[in-house]
């Protein structure tokens, strides 16, 4: 079923959160000369007009990053994040929303590759459009030798599957994003089963898991079905803008899994998410969780135990 338009949900609080976990993720893997591979599996449209069609029909981003357009004294990596925003608005007013493929693009290096699966027939065409048009852009301002080439690649089939054929990664460093629609309820069986298949091929892999807290069985149950998987240890970031809600009345709550987390990750978290939590609030129900951990091998038990 491929009715989900990500245009919907572009700037919500669960996009604030899913970019700001994804750009500390690169940068920290950008701070080795050796290339890394960026993978994501559900890649969406690339960038997002906030001012017309769907987005605007939906004013979501009234939820995420509108809030924190002209904040001042923001936590780095969301003023990281904030700035990559700023930098596709020139004009200073909030007109375009980066999805994750434009993100990676900005943070990675000549050296590193992006590898991008979109299903959706009309996604795919304005997110390979979108690239296209960068390419042009920067090669009118000399800004990329013409060799560059195989550095971003699209495609326009199953990332659930697609992902196989490009693990492990020749540098074998790499971060995949897995961020499914999750509107029919096997998205949560696909995103475990990949991430067996991929643990098997690429160990030493980062996945970072994009997951909505709804009431429905699957959603709550997956986290604890990744804490299960066989890593070096795991990471999951819980933000929450308000009291729950009932499923398909909204979203409150969304998630990040990081299997095989940088060390890195959750101090910077720790220092985030309060001042995020803050400013995104709605109500008295807004909330960060942080937990980490190792793999859980049964029932409160850790494989360490
Ligand atoms: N990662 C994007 C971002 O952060 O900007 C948002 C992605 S959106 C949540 C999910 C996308 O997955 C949609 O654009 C949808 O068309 C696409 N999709 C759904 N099933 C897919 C599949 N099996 N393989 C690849 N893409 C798929």
């Amino acid at each position: 079923m491929l009715s989900y338009r990500h245009a919907f949900h572009a700037g919500n609080h669960a996009d604030v959160l899913k970019h700001i976990v994804l750009i500390q993720l690169l940068r920290y893997l950008g701070q080795k000369d050796t290339p890394y591979m960026y993978i994501d599996t559900h890649a969406g449209a690339g960038v997002y007009a906030l001012d017309t069609g769907y987005a605007a029909k939906s004013a979501e981003c009234e939820t995420g990053i509108a809030r924190l357009w002209d904040q001042k004294d923001m936590p780095g990596p969301v003023a990281d994040y904030v700035q990559l925003v700023r930098d596709m608005n020139p004009s200073g007013k909030m007109r375009y929303y980066p999805g994750s493929p434009y993100c990676a693009d900005r943070v990675a290096r000549e050296q590193d590759r992006i590898r991008l699966f979109e299903l959706h027939p009309s996604d795919s065409k304005i997110l390979q459009e979108n690239f296209q048009k960068r390419e042009a852009h920067l090669a009118e301002q000399g800004q990329r030798p013409a060799s560059r080439g195989k550095r971003v690649m699209i495609n326009k089939s199953d990332g659930f599957t697609g992902i196989r054929s490009l693990l492990p990664p020749p540098s074998r460093r790499g971060l995949v994003l897995i961020d499914p629609p999750y509107e029919i309820k096997d998205d949560y069986r696909k995103v475990k089963q990949m991430l067996d298949d991929a643990l098997v091929r690429f160990a030493t892999g980062t996945y970072a898991v994009w997951y909505p807290m709804l009431q429905r069985m699957e959603s709550r149950q997956l986290p604890d079905k990744l804490k299960r998987l066989p890593c070096s240890g795991w990471l999951n970031v819980t933000l929450s803008v308000g009291a729950p809600v009932p499923d398909g009345v909204g979203l409150t709550s969304s998630g990040m899994f990081i299997i095989n987390p940088p060390y890195t990750l959750e101090p910077m978290l720790r220092e985030t998410m309060p001042w995020l939590v803050k400013t995104l609030a709605r109500d008295n129900g807004a909330r960060f969780t942080l937990e980490t951990g190792l793999p859980v091998t049964g029932p409160g038990k850790r494989a360490d135990e």
